[in-house]
């Protein structure tokens, strides 16, 4: 069977490797318009739950993520000057550099035999996507948000599109964090957010985020990209500690929310991004889309050179699972949507507690169960309000 994946980020390389483990008699060609060291964004979060999937898929790629990963079993929520600390249960979250993660699967993929092309961007405009259509069994987009392959047959994949109200940029720093922290500051009139954590020994992540009124009230609107960059580190010099935020093509944008309401076409099927944008306030897109390729890969495998029992399998088996994450993701991001609203409760047990249980995953009995010691602090401050 031939297949020919346009993609070469988390879940394009990630199915590459599975089917190829499984079928090495397949043909599989990975497409990336990028060099194999070049690659947006710094560190990410994976959750261990997420790592878990990944481990059953495939020990010797999960092991050597897992060896790349600075673990961390607490995060800090801050609002204003009050933090709490939130002890999380089991292993915590891994962090990784992105590139490191694209290099892992690389080298794996690279002695499975998977043909892997870099520099190597298909569109229509460049004929790539006819080609590689012409030639394959099963094509892939794994494209990610702005995906090629999804918007040349938009239509017949159902595709809709919008983008949440809230702004924000994509940075790093050298600032070595202890522990992954949420901040949420009100500064002049207007309501920021920064996301942090260390993915290195040498750099952290730094997501900066605001919502709509505080991007005009602020003047955001009129800044350019430097003036922005220096407007956050003035607003988080407490954590930054004079460490300054690292520009990578840190675009100030507003995400973009993909969804489709069909997951194939023909013998053309999408994962990851390209299927449907996770939040990232979820921290969990990477392994969301490398799940998608841990079910292509089984369909594939049960259904060789069955094109449309591969889709349906693929579909049938992954649907509802994704259906509930990316749920979730949008609770999260409806909630970062009003953190205004949320802010202004001005307590900060009251505020972690909203926070905790923004997605509908955690109900307050889960919480009690999973993180005691902040449910009993949300207790004491509770008690003490009512006086
Ligand atoms: C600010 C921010 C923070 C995030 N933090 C986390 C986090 O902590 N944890 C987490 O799990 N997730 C996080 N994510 C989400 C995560 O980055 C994505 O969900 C994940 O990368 C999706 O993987 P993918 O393989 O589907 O797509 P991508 O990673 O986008 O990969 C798509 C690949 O396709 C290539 N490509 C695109 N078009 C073409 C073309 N026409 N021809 C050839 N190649 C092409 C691209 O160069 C890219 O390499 C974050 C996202 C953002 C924006």
């Amino acid at each position: 069977m031939k297949i020919g994946i346009v993609g070469g980020g988390p879940s394009g390389l990630y199915l590459a490797l599975l089917v190829k483990r499984q079928r090495p008699d397949f043909s599989v060609t990975v497409y990336e318009q990028n060099k194999a060291e070049d690659t947006f964004g710094f560190g990410v979060v994976m959750a261990d739950t997420g790592l878990s999937h990944l481990e059953a898929a495939d020990k010797a790629s999960h092991d050597a993520l897992r060896a790349a990963m600075h673990f961390s079993h607490q995060q800090t929520i801050r609002l204003n000057d009050q933090s709490i600390d939130v002890k999380r249960p089991g292993a915590g979250g891994g962090a990784i550099t992105r590139i490191q993660l694209l290099q892992i699967l690389q080298e794996m993929c690279w002695s499975a035999d998977v043909d892997l092309r870099f520099s190597a961007r298909q569109d229509l405009q460049n004929g790539g996507l006819e080609r590689i259509t012409a030639e394959s069994d099963l094509v892939v987009g794994a494209d990610g948000v702005n995906s090629v392959v999804r918007a040349q047959r938009a239509q017949a994949f159902g595709t809709t599109q919008r983008s949440l109200h809230n702004r924000f940029a994509w940075y790093g720093t050298h600032k070595l964090f202890a522990n992954p922290a949420l901040v949420f500051r009100e500064h002049a009139g207007g309501h920021f957010v920064a996301h942090y954590y260390r993915y290195s020994t040498t750099m952290s992540t730094f997501v900066a985020e605001c919502d709509e009124a505080t991007w005009f009230h602020c003047g955001l609107d009129q800044m350019n990209d430097d003036e922005r960059q220096m407007l956050f580190e003035r607003i988080y010099a407490p954590e930054l500690d004079g460490e300054r935020l690292i520009s990578s093509n840190s675009i100030w944008r507003q995400f973009p929310v993909i969804r489709n309401q069909r997951w194939s076409v023909g013998k053309t099927v999408l994962i990851g991004d390209a299927l449907s944008s996770a939040h990232f306030s979820i921290g969990s897109g990477t392994r969301i889309a490398m799940e998608d390729s841990i079910a292509l890969a089984q369909a594939i495998v049960a259904h060789p050179d069955d094109v449309s029992a591969i889709t349906q399998a693929y579909e049938a088996q992954r649907r509802p699972g994704k259906t509930r994450l990316i749920e979730a993701s949008e609770k999260s991001f409806d909630w970062y949507e009003n953190i205004a609203r949320h802010m202004d409760v001005g307590r900060v047990h009251d505020f972690v507690l909203s926070y905790m249980t923004r997605t509908g995953r955690i109900g307050e009995d889960r919480l009690r169960e999973q993180f005691p010691e902040l449910v009993a602090a949300i207790d004491v401050a509770r008690k003490q309000a009512l006086g």
